[in-house]
């Protein structure tokens, strides 16, 4: 590494994306995208932009801010959007942690990478032993704390009661609730955020609106949290989201339909997948998320990882202490589950 490089960074272990092959020779069940196309109107809005692509798209990103809060039904006051949920993850991490941050051991991988990149204190908590949080670990903590829920890659979610009194036992310590996979099934405390002024919810359209690579993701909180992040994002990058972006965004709230629609097959694919993957001998989370996390009763998951990437399907399999065992497998159409599965059976069988 140069050594132009901030000594501060030197040391940085940056986060690890999911792989991305770009020629489509493998069944994608990786990195949790929508295995559906967005939705209808997508591709016209986002054609109807490029002719406009000489302007620079509204700082403000006010028709799509007016849409996202009539989705949510909370006040406009109260959404901020973001360059996916990451970037907007990044400015708490960067503005909204003063006093540190605290978050799971088994959790999103990208909470440590920002504490080491914005230099924020991290106290990481651990999960129980079967990857449950228990709230009462984090009541005394002073820092801001982070928890996906569902968690990533457990997908287990806390019911949205336990969240709020973690929020109300101290008013004077901000709560972000990561919530991109909450539309899967489990109970969104967006609400919450009308009642406290601790509750950050951050969001994204990657998963249950199958906007992955159009980066786009919200937050919703108190009036004076969108003001805070709105003073960051003022200060990096004004235009964060493109203008076709915003278009595909625009389109996708608008076909509430075909959201409900993506989401409930999702769904059941889930079930579906979790009793196959049972049949095989895994055991499996109770997932609430696009994804199952699932662990062989004698194949380790490193092994099985190789194999189905030997046999064309991509899977995330996390090299970390605790949940080396397990695979994380994003639910795909049933046709391509289908693949997994016979995909499965052979190397299960040869061994
Ligand atoms: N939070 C969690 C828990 C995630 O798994 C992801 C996806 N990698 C994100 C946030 C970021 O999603 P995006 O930036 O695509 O909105």
């Amino acid at each position: 590494m140069t050594d132009f490089l901030d000594p501060r960074l030197q040391n940085l272990a940056p986060y690890t994306p999911g792989e991305q092959p770009q020629e489509r020779r493998y069944i994608k069940l990786n990195t949790n995208e929508c295995p559906y196309p967005p939705a209808p109107g997508v591709k016209d809005a986002v054609a109807a932009q490029a002719a406009l692509l000489n302007l620079y798209p509204d700082p403000a990103a006010a028709a799509l801010r007016t849409a996202m809060a009539r989705t949510l039904d909370v006040p406009e006051s109260s959404v901020f959007m973001g360059n996916g949920s990451d970037e907007i993850l990044a400015f708490c991490f960067q503005g909204l942690c003063a006093n540190g941050a605290a978050f799971a051991d088994v959790t999103y991988g990208f909470y440590p990478v920002y504490t080491a990149l914005y230099g924020v204190a991290a106290r990481v908590i651990p999960l129980q032993a079967d990857f449950t949080l228990d709230t009462q670990a984090y009541e005394n903590a002073r820092e801001t704390l982070f928890i996906a829920n569902p968690n990533a890659p457990t997908g287990l979610a806390l019911p949205a009661a336990a969240l709020e009194a973690l929020a109300a036992g101290n008013t004077g310590r901000l709560l972000v609730v990561d919530e991109a996979y909450v539309d899967f099934g489990a109970e969104s405390v967006v609400k919450l955020t009308q009642k406290y002024d601790n509750i950050l919810v951050v969001g994204t359209l990657s998963k249950s609106r199958a906007l992955a690579g159009a980066r786009l993701g919200y937050a919703v909180g108190a009036p004076g949290l969108i003001a805070a992040l709105e003073r960051i994002r003022y200060s990096f990058n004004p235009y964060n989201l493109s203008r076709l972006a915003m278009a595909a965004g625009l389109a996708a709230l608008h076909d509430a339909a075909y959201f409900e629609c993506c989401r409930r097959k999702i769904m059941q694919t889930r079930a579906d997948t979790t009793d196959k993957l049972a049949a095989l001998g895994f055991e499996c989370t109770a997932s609430k998320a696009n994804f199952v996390f699932a662990r062989h009763q004698t194949a380790g998951g490193g092994a099985l990882y190789r194999a189905l990437k030997s046999a064309g399907v991509l899977v995330r399999w996390f090299d970390k202490p605790r949940i080396q065992d397990y695979l994380r497998i994003t639910i795909g159409t049933p046709e391509e589950m289908a693949q997994l599965f016979m995909a499965f059976e052979k190397i299960l069988r040869v061994r």
